[in-house]
C-alpha cells in the first residue's frame, strides 16, 4: 500500500500569493513521485484556487460542519467540500478540541456527515501530557474511537482515516518515540478490529502525527508500519515537504 502523506497547512500562509507558490512548487516536486498518495489540506478559502492535474496529488479540508446546508453562519459543510473536488477532511484535530472546545459528540457527527458526503475523514485522536504521565493514554485512544464512531455502521467506515497524534508532540519538535508511536498503532488496530472486525479493521488506514520531519519520517513508515504521515508545520516548507514524501517512498 502506498503510504498517505497529509500535509496540514492549519491557519498558514498569510496570504493566497504565498500560497499558490508553495502549490506550485509541490506540484512540480510531486511529478516524479508515484509511491505515495499526497493530501494537501489548506485553508478552506485557498480550496477552490487549487485545481491539482496529477491524481497522486489530492485536496482536503481542515473541517467541516455537521448539516449540509442552512442557517449556520460562518461553517462549511461537507457537501460545498466535495463540491469543491475535497476527497478528505480532517476532524477531531486537537487544536479544534482545545481552542473550539470540540467535544466527542460534535466530532461523531462531523464524522457521520462527511462519510454520507463521501469523503473520507482524517479522525485525529492523540493523549494530552498529562494524560500520558498518569498513563491514561490507552484509555484516552480507546474513548475517543468509541465516542468518534458512535452509531455508524460497519460498512460506512471502509473510508476512515485515524491520525495518532499525541497532542504533546504536535508542533513542538518533540516526536513521540518511535516505538511507543507503534504500540499506540497498534492499539488502534485492535480497538477498531475488536469492534468492527479484523478485515474492515485492516482497511482503515492509520497514520502519525507529531513534528515530523524528513529526518523521523522514514522510521514512522518503515518501522512502526503507519500506513502514512499528517504533516503540520514541516509541509509549509515545500522542500522539507518533498524531502518528507520521497523519504517513505
Ligand atoms: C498537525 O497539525 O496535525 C501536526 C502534526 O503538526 P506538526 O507536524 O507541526 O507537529
Amino acid at each position: 500500500m502506498k503510504p498517505l502523506i497529509v500535509a496540514n497547512w492549519k491557519m498558514n500562509p498569510k496570504t493566497l500569493k504565498e500560497a499558490k507558490t508553495i502549490f506550485s512548487f509541490l506540484e512540480r516536486g510531486i511529478k516524479t513521485i508515484k509511491k505515495a498518495g499526497i493530501v494537501l489540506c489548506p485553508p478552506f478559502l485557498y480550496i477552490p484556487s487549487f485545481n491539482p492535474k496529477n491524481s497522486n496529488l489530492a485536496l482536503g479540508a481542515q473541517d467541516c460542519f455537521f448539516e449540509n446546508e442552512g442557517a449556520f453562519t460562518g461553517e462549511i459543510s461537507p457537501f460545498q467540500l466535495k463540491d469543491l473536488k475535497c476527497r478528505y477532511v480532517i476532524l477531531g484535530h486537537s487544536e479544534r478540541r482545545k481552542h473550539l472546545k470540540e467535544g466527542s459528540e460534535i466530532i461523531n457527527e462531523k464524522v457521520k456527515k462527511a462519510l454520507e458526503a463521501g469523503l473520507a475523514p482524517i479522525l485525529c485522536i492523540g493523549e494530552s501530557l498529562e494524560q500520558r504521565e498518569g498513563n491514561k493514554t490507552i484509555e484516552v485512544l480507546k474513548e475517543q474511537i468509541k465516542q468518534s464512531l458512535k452509531g455508524i455502521s460497519k460498512k460506512k467506515l471502509k473510508k476512515l482515516i485515524i491520525a495518532y497524534e499525541p497532542v504533546w508532540a504536535i508542533g513542538t519538535g518533540n516526536p513521540c518515540p518511535v516505538s511507543e508511536a507503534q504500540s499506540m498503532g497498534l492499539l488502534v488496530k485492535k480497538t477498531l478490529s475488536d469492534s468492527y472486525g479484523k478485515a474492515l479493521s485492516e482497511e482503515i488506514k492509520i497514520l502519525y502525527g507529531g513534528s515530523v520531519d524528513s529526518e523521523n519520517a522514514f522510521f514512522y513508515i518503515k518501522e512502526a508500519l503507519f500506513d502514512g504521515l499528517l504533516v503540520g508545520g514541516a509541509s509549509l516548507d515545500p522542500k522539507e515537504f518533498l524531502k518528507i514524501v520521497r523519504s517513505v517512498c
